[in-house]
């Protein structure tokens, strides 16, 4: 349950040898000699006595140890050449010399031009990360009176209302997505314990095995840093900021540290007790005694402070555990990783009659109150993108939040729990989320920028921020909208249905796609300039990819020509012979006034073949929602409520329909044959079958603009609809409609870019939005959650 890293990593069997007089040392020790310098821990080759030594505070703990003779088996200094020296403890001034602390001054706008450090040749400010595990977004809530120097760096700098974290929401895929800007199932680290079946291995927190550089993928920030030529290392506490005065080329410029908490204590005492303020303000003071050290070396306004969370934290507790024992399942048979998700795998690696769809089907809809889903890993919701890796087993079980999965019940009675929180659940749950904040020259000036995913950090980190590009305030990057690949074809085989009186009707300008029906899903094909995140030394041309491709494959390019019909468009392949997308325009829904529905008169269709308006107010969980006889109709409200005008419609639909002035809907077959999250090359006579469908609804921002002549930012959602033979996903799926659809789309909720990734459309090519705009939106997923 526990993610210890520094603790967890620590291996002091192997680290003969002693860190007397070689604190921090700048030369690495070579084996077998035990290492002193400030990345040992980071590659657990430190000595036994590091902790002692170098990490030991002393100092300035009262007033009467101001000007104390140095005693060098301290790590800080309180001693009067500790400013000469630059080893003063972190509040020495504030505590001797009577200066003012850090978090006591206002916010400053810190001007690049007029840079005040005291060591001259920065030649870009340092990077010092701060990860905090498990810090649930919601904690910032506690505000100035339990985290006063968090609540500073984030009211001055930069900071985003919450960051959304990877699925699963553990904390090594999470911070190695920090580290790489990819999803686990590209990076490798698929959860804190993994299995690999070709290497036949298991990695866990516990064991040597995930030292072996075999297990970890992509590029790590702290590699490109070094390639392009920047040192990388590691701080501890106290923080021992002397090495920000080394000579420049001995000088890392990037520095990581972690803390363990507040997951521990959040584990322990759950995310709401009033209990965990005291971990909160321990870490708040350390953060405190960052700035203020970074202060008394005159230092605050020349180094970049990044703050981030891994995950969040969520209700928890054994008395909510499902066992799979009781389930038609022969559970000997096979292995689970328990606990906030379930992965399950075969026990014998070569069994023979273990069948993924067997253990899934056994699984499905088995209990009246079930509080996982089963899924074969390639049904995923694909916004998880949790498939494409050889470590993700075939069965996964996706948990109700607040519910853990065991294989079975424990043969004692459990007499406590040892717990009341935990995390790990669907990466879109509220309670999931966690912070981000950035503060110093290089961040923007008391700036909120919206919510984002932290794939999106590593571009911010190594300097080309796409989608984030309003953190930074003078982003080195500017990303441009890559060019259209493939420009719809008037095609001498598909003839525009003029029959249908669209020509006449539908402003088309082939070449561009741009048709009224979409002001804002302008539409074009492309096989390149998707961001190819393999290695993201600047080659990545789009916001928020996180997917690497393998071996250099691209999305097929597609001929297709653009279909016109009277009330909607599609684009049309030549090669799959159907439609790769259509898209249409629906007008606000007309508010009748009166919740009445109308019968027509007899006159104009009977009532044996007209709904009737009792089936609509015997039903609560539905409506009625006026179908528009064409885009152009401007009904009165009496026409609108007319049944024979009307089809059920829920709530939640039809309230998106009529707060927004009409939106536009772009849909349209997926094939991920392969489930690696890219769109699979087709080939073969016969018609391909969609792995899924995609559905991205946009409106109008400016509710008083229709969405046809919004002239501003669009509002938008989107779905990626697993196309299955049948609904077992939702339990309930025999009962009405009304009662389980809705929540089976949210379930499949996804970002445009999921979209985009899967298809090779690039929507939002309107040119009155700016490109960091476009990719805002690109990358913004709607949760369908609350706050918390
Ligand atoms: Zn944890």
């Amino acid at each position: 349950m526990d993610d210890g890293w520094i603790s967890g990593m620590m291996d002091r069997s192997d680290s003969a040898g002693s860190c007397q007089g070689r604190c921090f040392e700048l030369e690495v020790a070579d084996p077998p000699g035990c290492r002193c310098d400030n990345l040992c821990k980071t590659y657990y080759s430190c000595c036994s006595d590091f902790d002692e030594h170098c990490l030991k505070t002393g100092g300035c703990v009262s007033p009467d140890r101001c000007g104390e003779d140095r005693n060098p088996d301290h790590a800080c200094h309180c001693s009067e050449d500790c400013l000469d020296r630059g080893d003063c403890c972190s509040n020495y001034k504030s505590l001797c010399k009577g200066d003012t602390p850090w978090i006591q001054g206002d916010c400053e706008e810190i001007q690049r031009t007029v840079v005040l450090c005291s060591v001259p040749s920065f030649v870009r400010p340092p990077l010092i990360m701060v990860s905090v595990d498990g810090f649930r977004a919601s904690y910032l809530k506690k505000g100035k009176a339990v985290i006063p120097n968090i609540h500073k760096l984030r009211t001055c700098g930069t900071s985003a209302p919450y960051m959304r974290p990877v699925y699963p929401t553990k904390t090594f895929p999470n911070l190695y997505t920090l580290a790489t800007g990819l999803y686990p199932e590209s990076h490798g680290i698929v959860g804190n314990t993994m299995h690999d079946p070709v290497f036949n291995a298991t990695f866990s927190l516990r064991t040597r095995e995930k030292l072996n550089h075999r297990w970890w993928g992509g590029q790590p920030i702290w590699i490109t840093a070094e390639k392009q030529g920047v040192k990388a290392g590691t701080f501890f506490w106290p923080w021992y900021l002397d090495v920000l005065r080394f000579p420049s080329a001995l000088r890392p410029y990037v520095y990581a540290v972690h803390s363990e908490q507040p997951d521990t204590f959040g584990h322990r005492l759950g995310p709401l007790s009033s209990e965990l303020d005291n971990p909160l303000r321990e870490i708040d003071n350390i953060i405190g005694h960052l700035m203020n050290g970074l202060k008394q070396q005159n230092l605050h306004r020349c180094v970049n402070v990044l703050i981030v969370g891994d995950h969040g934290m969520e209700e928890a507790h054994c008395d909510r555990t499902e066992f799979l024992s009781s389930y038609p399942l022969n559970i000997d048979e096979i292995q689970l990783i328990p606990g906030s998700l379930g992965r399950i795998r075969p026990r014998d690696p070569k069994s023979t009659t273990y069948d993924p769809k067997v253990v899934v089907a056994n699984l499905t809809c088995k209990m009246p109150t079930q509080h996982f889903k089963p899924y074969l890993k390639q049904h995923l919701p694909k916004r998880l993108h949790y498939a494409n890796n050889r470590r993700i087993e075939d069965v996964h079980l996706l948990m109700e939040r607040k519910w853990h999965v065991a294989r079975k019940m424990p043969e004692k009675l459990r007499t406590r729990c040892g717990f009341f929180g935990d995390h790990g659940f669907d990466n879109k749950i509220t309670s999931m989320r966690t912070i981000f904040l950035g503060h110093g020259p290089s961040f923007k000036f008391r700036t909120m920028v919206p919510e984002f995913e932290n794939i999106e950090l590593y571009n911010v980190m190594c300097g080309e921020t796409q989608s984030l590009n309003d953190v930074l305030r003078d982003p080195p990057f500017l990303p441009s909208m890559p060019q259209e690949v493939t420009a719809p074809l008037p095609d001498p085989d598909i003839t525009v249905t003029s029959d249908l009186g669209a020509a006449a009707t539908m402003r088309v300008s082939v070449g561009s796609a741009h048709t009224h029906t979409h002001t804002h899903t302008h539409i074009h094909t492309h096989g390149d300039g998707l961001p190819v995140p393999e290695h993201a030394g600047g080659e990545a041309g789009g916001g928020g990819g996180g997917v690497r491709r393998r071996g250099g494959r691209r999305p097929r390019f597609h001929q297709y020509g653009l279909l016109l019909q009277t009330d909607f468009i599609s684009g049309y392949s030549r090669d799959l012979h159907m439609p790769l997308w259509t898209s249409y325009t629906l007008q606000r829904q007309v508010e009748t006034g009166t919740p009445t529905c109308v019968h027509p008169t007899r006159k104009r269709v009977s009532p044996a073949h007209s709904q009737s308006c009792s089936g609509y107010s015997q039903n609560r969980q539905l409506d009625y929602g006026f179908l528009p006889a064409g885009p152009r109709t401007d009904p009165g409200p009496q026409e609108a409520s007319l049944i024979t005008n009307t089809v059920p419609m829920y709530p939640a639909f039809k309230r998106e329909f009529s707060e927004n002035n009409g939106v536009n809907v772009l849909s349209g077959p997926v094939f991920d044959l392969d489930h690696d999250g890219c769109e699979t090359p087709l080939a073969g006579d016969a018609p391909p079958v969609p792995t899924h469908f995609f559905t991205v609804v946009s409106s109008c921002r400016d509710r008083n603009q229709t969405v046809e002549d919004c002239d501003g930012a669009p509002t938008v959602f989107s779905f990626l609809l697993p196309h299955r033979a049948d609904n077992s996903e939702a339990c309930n799926s025999g009962e009405d409609e009304s009662l389980w659809v809705e929540d089976l789309l949210k379930l499949h909720t996804a970002r445009v870019r999921d979209v985009e990734i899967l298809t090779g459309l690039d929507l939002f090519r309107s040119t009155n939005l700016t490109y960091t705009t476009a990719l805002g939106l690109k990358t913004y997923l709607h949760t369908f959650e609350g706050d918390d």
